[in-house]
């Protein structure tokens, strides 16, 4: 991570040379020493040059070491060859930061890439902000600094975009234009050798000219410098991201159902959710969220207001509105009562509020008015078909009066293209965000809501959980000393206890009448597990026998599950078996594990367990540590909740109990750093009591 002040000093440059400057028209060399110029930057400029004069009317720097000392940033675009040297000659005159053009390091294989580490030390040793390898560069439009090689000229703005996408970049660039979008910052990450999307957060969470970040990823590789980060700049402004691509993280086999559901997919999701970015599934949702974040206030509760000028767009945006976090407003009677007074008698004067087919731009400057000034309506949506008496440009301007004047969000959508365009296009320009079909606004407006309530949650409270975390350790210590990574569930009992964990009462039996009389204690009916340290999926070698009624049962099983279990793992030290309490009939099953992802930490997951947990992946994820409200809302997300609340007149299940739980495996998860995965698969789950009766943990090899 470099310096505060080199990164100023990157997007404020006051001076900088273009190392391996162009003569030549095409040349990158030549490009980003023209769009320097094209950007009106007024600093200092050295193109760098061995053997030219001239470039562009610049007087040319012969080599690095007759630079100015202290020099701000450096843009390099020389054959790859000569950047390891530039950099070294760039260091030695103290220069600030640099963005290197030139490809062909991490990105083409092992030379490329011990080429590239090198280039990152010097950097990080000598104090260098360094861009890049292999990136299209960084604009600073309100600055004057074009620091690429792009097509165009983007326009000054308050969007912050970075990429680690170069193509996605120039397309984005082209696509901007045409839209009239500006950005504050534009930056090409490229093989993000030092300078990386956790460092862009950092500075743009302080960045005065930027009111909303963006970015594209593919994979984060400092997990907790990005978490930090994000978390940190999310409350200020909305952080609204894209990942793409999902990598082969999981290079481990997974030995738990957890293990084999947990991506690195989820991992993001959880990451993102964590510390409150906003994630899109695509590029058109990036920026008509930020479009909208950018221009309008948070809506400050659920309630929206719909206006329209025909019927059938305003149901389907009644209908996604109802799909949505976002509720349909109920008007108070003084604004129907008001509404009434303007609107032809056969208007709806209720909510979506329908003043017909020939409303002119006064009826929508009345109703809009009217309802904006309704307490009960926190966001608006004008949608208006552009009908033979639509007045489309007054309208738009009806839109924005009303819009400048109140404290609420408001939204349109124009619905269509060549009539619409121009109401379109001024209301862009006077920030009422703009879309041609209702569903898209309506999303828009359901994610500033969510960000609303994820910027006023009260703060997270970490309950305290009750453990020994010494005393689980010593059955660690016994897997660790003996080289064994997998712990199963009749030596990990001992930290289910330490961790005071509810479980069904449980026996090892070493002989059959050491079972029979476990069994008799217990108290019948009783289950029978294979006890041995070598079988981790005990039911795949008929090592389970459930609903055994008395002790003639419990010989049987012991004598049938120990000699399948032999037979099938020949060289399985085998203990006995656990004889273990049998929960009630009606109990849930219920799964709660976790993975630790290589960039984010422990990964809970919860869901419904059973044999069809991994065809249904009906699971909930949250990065650890959980704070309550998050082992509250995990339990609530799955689509099964409503089969845990009890259907056809059963009675809920006891949500404490797991939320407890799930509270204790992110401790566990906290705790030991070198556990890989664990699960509690599955805990029995009825409405008084949840038990943890099975259990199998992973250490890191
Ligand atoms: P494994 O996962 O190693 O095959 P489990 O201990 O999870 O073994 O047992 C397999 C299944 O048996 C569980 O998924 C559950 O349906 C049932 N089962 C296990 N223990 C109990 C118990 N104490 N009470 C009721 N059912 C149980
Ligand atoms: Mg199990």
């Amino acid at each position: 991570m470099a310096d505060k002040d080199n990164l100023h000093a990157f997007f404020y440059p006051d001076s900088v040379a273009v190392i391996g400057a162009s003569a030549h028209e095409g040349k990158v060399g030549h490009t980003v020493v023209s769009n320097m110029l094209k950007a009106g930057y007024s600093g200092r400029l050295f193109p760098v040059n061995p053997s030219a004069d001239e470039i562009l009317g610049l007087k040319v720097v012969k080599s690095i070491p007759e630079l100015p000392r202290g020099l701000d940033l450096a843009i390099i675009a020389v054959p790859r060859k000569f950047v390891l040297p530039s950099l070294a000659e760039l260091a030695d005159i103290g220069a600030r930061s640099c963005i290197v053009i030139t490809a062909g390091f991490k990105e083409v294989g092992k030379e490329g890439f011990f080429l590239e580490r090198d280039m990152a030390e010097l950097c990080r040793k000598r104090g260098m902000a360094m861009l890049g390898p292999n990136c299209l560069g960084m604009i600073n439009a309100a600055h004057g600094v074009n620091a690429s090689f792009s097509a165009g000229q983007p326009m000054p703005g308050q969007i912050a975009f970075f990429s680690q996408s170069g193509a996605l970049c120039v397309a984005i660039l082209d696509w901007a234009l045409g839209q009239d979008i500006g950005f504050s910052k534009f930056v090409s990450l490229g093989n993000k050798a030092v300078l990386d999307e956790a460092d862009m957060l950092g500075y743009l969470d302080r960045d005065p000219e930027t009111r909303v970040i963006l970015g594209y990823i593919e994979n984060v590789e400092h997990g907790k410098g990005f978490l930090d980060r994000a978390a940190a700049a999310s409350p200020n402004k909305p952080v609204i991201m894209i990942k793409s691509g999902t990598t082969a993280a999981g290079a481990k086999a997974a030995s738990s159902h957890t293990g084999a559901i947990a991506g690195s997919d989820q991992a993001y999701t959880a990451a993102f959710r964590k510390t409150g970015v906003i994630r899109v599934p695509d590029v058109e949702s990036l920026f008509n969220l930020a479009q909208a974040f950018a221009e309008q206030p948070l809506p400050r509760g659920p309630n929206l207001a719909i206006v329209t000028n025909s019927g059938g767009p305003g149901i389907l945006a009644a209908d996604a509105c109802e799909r949505s976090r976002l509720q349909m407003a109920v008007f108070g009677l003084a604004t129907v009562n008001k509404l009434q007074e303007f609107l032809p008698p056969y208007a709806a004067l209720y909510n979506p509020v329908d003043i017909i087919g020939d409303a002119g731009a006064e009826r929508y400057r009345k109703t809009l008015k009217a309802v904006a000034e309704d307490d009960q309506v926190h966001s608006m949506l004008v949608l208006l078909t552009p009908t033979g008496s639509a007045e489309i440009e007054a309208t738009a301007q009806a839109v924005i009066d009303v819009a400048k004047k109140s404290p609420k969000p408001i939204f349109a959508c124009f619905m269509g293209q060549e009539r619409v365009g121009p109401g379109r296009k001024m209301l862009l320009a006077a920030g009422v965000p703009c879309y041609c079909f209702p569903e898209p606004a309506i999303e828009s407006i359901e994610s500033m809501y969510s960000y609303f309530l994820w910027r006023n949650r009260p703060k997270p409270v970490y309950p305290e959980i009750r453990r020994d975390r010494d005393r689980a350790d010593e059955v660690l210590a016994e897997a660790r000393a003996a080289n064994r990574r997998e712990i199963v569930e009749f030596q990990a009992q001992r930290v289910l206890e330490a961790y005071n964990l509810p479980t069904p009462r449980t026996a090892l039996a070493r002989t059959s009448d050491e079972a029979a009389a476990a069994a008799g204690k217990i108290g019948f009916p009783v289950v029978l597990k294979i006890a041995s340290p070598d079988i981790s999926h005990k039911s795949d070698v008929g090592g389970v026998k459930v609903g055994l009624k008395d002790p003639e049962e419990v010989r049987e099983a012991f004598w049938d599950i120990t000699t399948r279990a032999q037979r099938q793992k020949q060289d399985a030290f085998i203990a006995g078996c656990l004889v273990q309490e049998m929960a009630p009939p009606g109990c849930k099953e219920i799964i709660i594990g976790f993975k630790r992802d290589e960039q984010f930490g422990p990964l809970i997951m919860f869901g419904l367990g059973g044999i069809y947990v991994e065809v249904l992946k009906d699971i909930a994820f949250r990065l650890a540590p959980l704070s309550g409200a998050d082992a509250f809302e995990i339990v609530r997300e799955i689509k099964s909740y409503m089969l845990l609340k009890g259907v056809r007149g059963e009675p809920p299940v006891n949500f404490k109990a797991i939320e407890n739980i799930i509270l204790t495996m992110s401790a566990l998860a906290m705790d030991f750093p070198d556990l890989y995965e664990a699960e509690f698969n599955p805990v029995l789950v009825n409405h008084e009591r949840a038990v943890v009766a099975d259990v199998r943990m992973t250490l890191n090899v």
